[in-house]
């Protein structure tokens, strides 16, 4: 069981010489919370992940567990126990070994060392898979026994770095699952890498985004909430962008009517549409771009169709449950997401109606304006 906290963390893998690749990352992790970062390639996931566990210096700040002051304890004392992308199991030895390797390191006594190693690979169901070396198993189950070698150390937090990443996608799903039932059942906590969405979207009770850190920007942590508080109210177009499946959809435009709680933009496309976004802090004339989810769109003839856009329909994919339409509004891409089934071709007009209340709006900063209510689709 463990708090953990950074405070105005900074990593810089050669001061001097290479750019700072994380800066000023504040986090306060409770007892028990899964919390996952989530950004794109190379944006330094790991390498937070990687100071956490003892792996990496941290350049600037502090590392705090359960009050302990971290940056200079060696890993093996910092009760975390890491789990990596590519499994790294000793090729050598069967499963059962590969479990125990650590304890016995460590010395622990026969009985203690099997009475762990047995409830690990129940609650993991790899009882019958013991005798087994790792070159005889699935990846699936390769990835269970290096989980399992992590938990028989009991370790205070659990450190997942893409532990995913190698699997097909529906064993992904399938492991995506496990690993959340696994931390309902140990209630520790977790700090899991990921530069999937939706594996963040499912599995964390809170979210932190990161992006490439820019030269001159104070942080490259974008934003630390729930995955209803990234989707409802992201900070910024970036957040807005990453979070959410397919992605926002993005059309220039400028502030040409400031009301109470709710504002009109017209588009570079000449369209006028209503948005539920306080914009008081901005002026009429002020260049925005609006932000319109995918599956927020609806038909012209919805109660909710404020106002209305038309594009060229390019590809239209149905999936039965689902249909993805690929349009092209006034030279920007721009995805529609529905549950019924439009019958469009390539090359039709589609109009869709936009909810106001479903609209999100960023300034020439790209941050986001307040939205006054939340979107509930029916
Ligand atoms: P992510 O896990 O988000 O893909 P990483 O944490 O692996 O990103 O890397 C973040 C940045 O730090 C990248 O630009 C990467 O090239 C750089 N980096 C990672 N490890 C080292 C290292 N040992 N020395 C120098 N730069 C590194
Ligand atoms: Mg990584």
């Amino acid at each position: 069981m463990a708090r953990v906290i950074l405070r105005n963390v900074l990593k810089n893998y050669k001061k001097g010489v290479l750019k700072d690749t994380l800066r000023n990352i504040n986090l306060d992790i409770q007892d028990g919370e899964f919390i996952v970062f989530v950004g794109p390639s190379g944006c330094g996931k790991s390498t937070l992940l990687r100071m956490v566990a003892g792996l990496e210096d941290i350049t600037e700040g502090d590392l705090e567990i359960n009050d302990v002051r971290m940056n200079d304890v060696p890993p093996v004392d910092r009760g975390v126990g890491m789990v990596f992308q590519s499994y790294a199991l000793y090729p050598h030895l069967n499963v059962r070994q590969n479990m125990e390797f650590g304890l016995k390191l460590k010395k622990f006594k026969k009985d203690v060392i099997d009475k762990r190693v047995n409830d690990a690979a129940a609650k993991l169901g790899l009882e019958v898979l013991m005798d087994r070396k790792p070159k005889a198993l699935s990846g699936g189950q390769r990835q269970r026994v290096a989980i399992g070698r992590s938990i028989v150390q009991q370790p205070n937090v659990f450190l997942f770095d893409e532990p995913l990443s190698n699997l097909d996608a529906a064993l992904r799903v399938k492991m995506r699952i496990e690993i959340a039932k696994l931390h309902k059942e140990l209630n520790s906590t977790i700090i899991y890498v990921t530069h999937d969405q939706v594996e963040a979207m499912t599995l964390a009770d809170r979210i932190v985004v990161l992006s490439p850190l820019k030269d001159n920007a104070e942080s490259n942590l974008e934003q630390f909430g729930s995955p209803l508080e990234l989707y409802h109210n992201p900070k910024n177009k970036f957040v807005a962008g990453f979070i959410g499946s397919p992605k926002m959809n993005f059309l220039k435009g400028q502030l040409v009517e400031i009301g109470e709680g709710k504002c009109k933009v017209k588009l570079n496309t000449g369209d006028v549409i209503t948005a539920c976004v306080d914009a008081s802090k901005a002026a009429i004339g002020d260049k925005v771009e609006l932000g319109i989810r995918p599956e927020h769109l609806v038909s012209v003839q919805h109660s909710h169709a404020t106002s209305r856009l038309s594009g060229t329909v390019q590809v239209a994919e149905h999936l039965g449950a689902e249909s993805y339409v690929y349009m092209d509004v006034d030279g920007e891409d721009f995805t529609v997401k529905t549950t019924a089934e439009i019958p469009v071709e390539p090359g039709d007009q589609l109009e869709v109606g936009i909810p106001a209340e479903a609209c999100y709006l960023f300034d020439q900063n790209e941050q986001a304006f307040p939205r006054t209510t939340k979107y509930v689709r029916n």
